[in-house]
């Protein structure tokens, strides 16, 4: 088993999550120790770290162009999305029932809007790029509808869709709009009053900050529907005591935000490689508006998990959600229209602040010698498609 502290391990899934930024560290450290006080208590150990919570606040609205007192602090994004949609299908006027979301969100929208017991879930599609189709949801809406959630930036091929698009055509239709902006914030600008969603999701740990720590941008708190109801905590937006290191994590790791990165070139450089070594090869999404770090490369004849046991270095990930421990074609993939054998063939990599051009180079000569014997094999006279064989011989 690899750990983080093998050296030789070339991680390239940024995606999945992000070491934490030192200096957030150092923020955060004084909050476990000598600063440990409940924000709720009246006394001064109290007061610092309610003071801590309202800077922190303030440090995550500023990035994402919000007014601090929209932001309610979560256990991170599944929790986000699932508030977000009970709060849209809650508040809605006049018994709407319908929730649309998008083909190509994160399962904690599709399943968390799937368990809110009354709700109609309806699924918008998106084209051969995974970019919802604004016609078709136009028609949906047709239906009076509660809520809309659409991703910002998809976390299999960091596809960004017309979030300020949805937006309209959403409220012009009387439904709110959520958007999943996880995987967006920390990588590019993102402003969620350009944007005029009424809720969006932030996760720390995508972005240098710590896991188990997120955020919801809610734009008017005042017809909001809480899900977790205690002990009146963030204003009686999210009860229970909040995680007040990881807040204060997540705040620096949105102040230390730099824009300014060299993503977009590591992963042109890997792309080139591959080009290069690994042909045929398709970048799914490749020409759609994306995140500056995410390549989701396809090669054809290679099985993606056979492609990845034969290369262990590598911390990447393959095109598979796993549900337990039953590895599917993922559904994002499948709704851009791959047939599940394309989507087998997939794999996804993030590069993240840390990514250096060797670690690029290593991981792509890696990459293209395992495809190369992936593909040998499946060309072979006996050889069968799972992973396991791959690796055996
Ligand atoms: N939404 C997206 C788009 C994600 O990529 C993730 C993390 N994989 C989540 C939501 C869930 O975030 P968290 O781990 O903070 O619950």
């Amino acid at each position: 088993m690899r750990s983080a502290t093998d050296r030789s391990l070339i991680y390239l899934d940024y995606n999945a999550s992000t070491p934490l930024d030192r200096r957030v560290l150092e923020a955060m450290t004084p909050f476990f120790e000598q600063d440990f006080g409940n924000p709720h208590s009246q006394h001064a150990l109290g007061k610092v770290a309610a003071a801590a919570l309202e800077r922190a606040r303030a440090m995550v609205a500023d990035l994402i162009g919000a007014r601090a007192r929209s932001i309610v602090f979560t256990s991170g994004a599944t929790e986000s999305n699932n508030t977000a949609l009970r709060a849209m299908w809650a508040s809605a006027a006049g018994g709407r029932q319908r929730l649309v979301v998008s083909a190509t969100e994160h399962k904690s929208v599709l399943e968390g809007a799937g368990a809110i017991a009354g709700a109609e879930v309806v699924v918008a599609p998106v084209d051969q790029y995974g970019v919802i189709q604004l016609e078709a949801l136009k028609e949906l809406l047709a239906v009076p509808t509660a809520g809309v959630s659409v991703l910002l930036a998809n976390n299999e091929t960091g596809v960004l869709n017309p979030v300020r698009e949805v937006v309209e055509v959403a409220h012009s239709h009387g439904a709110a709009v959520h958007s999943d902006t996880t995987q967006a914030v920390g990588k590019i600008p993102v402003d969620l009053t350009d944007l005029g969603v009424d809720f969006a999701s932030v996760s720390g740990h995508k972005m240098y900050g710590p896991k188990g720590v997120g955020a919801l941008f809610v734009r008017d708190t005042r017809s909001f529907t809480p899900w977790l109801f205690g002990g009146g905590q963030e204003r009686g937006l999210r009860a229970g005591t909040v995680n007040v290191p990881g807040v204060v994590g997540l705040g620096h790791a949105a102040a230390v935000w730099d824009p300014a990165t060299r993503e977009k070139e590591l992963v042109q450089r890997m792309w080139q490689q591959l080009c290069a070594h690994a042909a045929p090869l398709e970048w799914i999404g490749g020409t759609a508006d994306r995140l500056p770090n995410t390549l989701n490369v396809r090669f054809p004849g290679a099985d993606a998990e056979a492609v990845l046991a034969n290369a262990p270095r590598l911390a990447i990930s393959t095109g598979s959600a796993c549900t337990s421990s039953v590895p599917m074609p993922s559904h994002v993939l499948l709704a851009m229209g791959l047939a599940n054998a394309a989507a087998e063939e997939c794999i996804r990599i993030s590069v993240g602040r840390p990514t250096t051009e060797a670690d690029v180079n290593a991981a792509a000569e890696l990459l293209i010698r395992s495809v190369a014997i992936v593909r040998q094999l499946a060309d072979g006279p006996c050889m069968q498609s799972t992973s396991e064989s791959a690796i055996s011989i």
